[in-house]
């Protein structure tokens, strides 16, 4: 790989990754990478891991997380939080209550694709969550486990089927979970010492490129950094236009492949679907928006260790 890329949209083991963190890092590191985020959803749990395996492997590691807000569906709102401290109160505090988002919502699902007939257990898609958590333990349970429960059971034959059939929005067993606001969850992430900025614009579903300036102006209002630009699921006159927005703005811009592993077997790290590589000096555009930040003091401290 000629020059130095990086990817700053991942999940592992710890949310829905197929990928334990240490795995995570050394595929970036095989893969050419100089720099990587880890952007689980709802926890920090697997970023003290991530930034050792990183350390050693020499490797440019920026803790982070991605969380979803409260917006009219069919929007999709993702924000990812770089920077953040794992060890921040106010992380905890956010990802308590996201996790109990999740345990209202899963055996919900669970129980209503029992009522039409795919017989599937918690206790089955807990354990799929728990495969390669050093500790054993299952800490963000989505619906690409239970996609993977009824993969194993046979309900379904592919992971897309499960989405597109069952647990996709307006599939025959999909719940919402309780969400944060955007507020909320910006605010979150600024006191957990991050970085905010608006994952995957595309998933907003806005009705044209108005609509959607609208939006986000409206996240920019209420404290938004910045929008990644290049994503797995943005085409090229997508991203395109989400660098023009971001400039007129003086947006930070990020880009990733919201890599999954074998979850998401058509993204690759570092490339995503579609072979668009994020050059290394995004993530020092990134962490030079951290200092003005830092510098402005409008932030809590953001403890050095990670
Ligand atoms: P959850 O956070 O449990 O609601 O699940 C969100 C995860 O499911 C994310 O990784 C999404 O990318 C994935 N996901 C959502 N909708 C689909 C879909 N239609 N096909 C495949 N994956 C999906
Ligand atoms: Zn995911
Ligand atoms: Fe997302
Ligand atoms: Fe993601």
């Amino acid at each position: 790989m000629n020059g130095r890329f990086v990817d700053l949209h991942t999940h592992s083991t710890a949310s829905d990754g197929s990928l334990t963190p240490t795995e995570l890092i050394l595929a970036a590191a095989a893969s050419g990478l100089s720099g990587i985020a880890l952007t689980d959803h709802d926890t920090g749990g697997g970023l003290m891991e991530a930034k050792a395996a990183a350390d050693k492997a020499g490797l440019r590691f920026v803790p982070g997380i991605e969380i979803s807000a409260e917006i009219a569906p069919p929007a999709t709102l993702h924000l990812l939080g770089y920077f953040i401290d794992p060890e921040s109160a106010a992380l905890q505090r956010m990802s308590t209550i996201l996790l109990e988002g999740r345990n209202n919502r899963n055996p919900r699902i669970v129980a209503r694709l029992n009522e039409i007939g795919c017989k599937i257990t918690m206790d089955q898609v807990l354990e799929i969550a728990r495969r390669g958590n050093a500790d054993n333990r299952a800490v963000v349970v989505g619906r690409p486990h239970i996609a993977q429960a009824l993969l194993e059971s046979h309900c379904v034959a592919s992971l897309k089927q499960a989405f597109d059939v069952y647990l996709g929005m307006g599939g025959t067993a999909y719940f919402d979970k309780e969400r944060l606001t955007p507020r909320q969850a910006i605010d979150c992430i600024h006191d957990a010492g991050g970085l905010v900025i608006l994952a995957h614009p595309v998933q907003l579903r806005a009705q044209n490129h108005a609509h959607l300036q609208h939006l986000i102006e409206s996240l920019i209002d209420q404290g938004l950094d910045g929008v990644e630009v290049w994503h797995s699921d943005h085409r090229p006159q997508d991203s395109e236009w989400l660098l023009s927005i971001a400039k007129r703005h003086a947006l930070v811009v990020t880009g990733g492949s919201d890599f999954h592993g074998s979850r998401k077997p058509d993204i690759d790290i570092g490339l995503g679907r579609k072979n668009v590589r994020i050059p290394e000096r995004i993530l020092d555009e990134l962490e030079a928006a951290r200092r003005t930040r830092m510098g402005a003091g409008a932030t809590a401290p953001v403890k050095e260790q990670i």
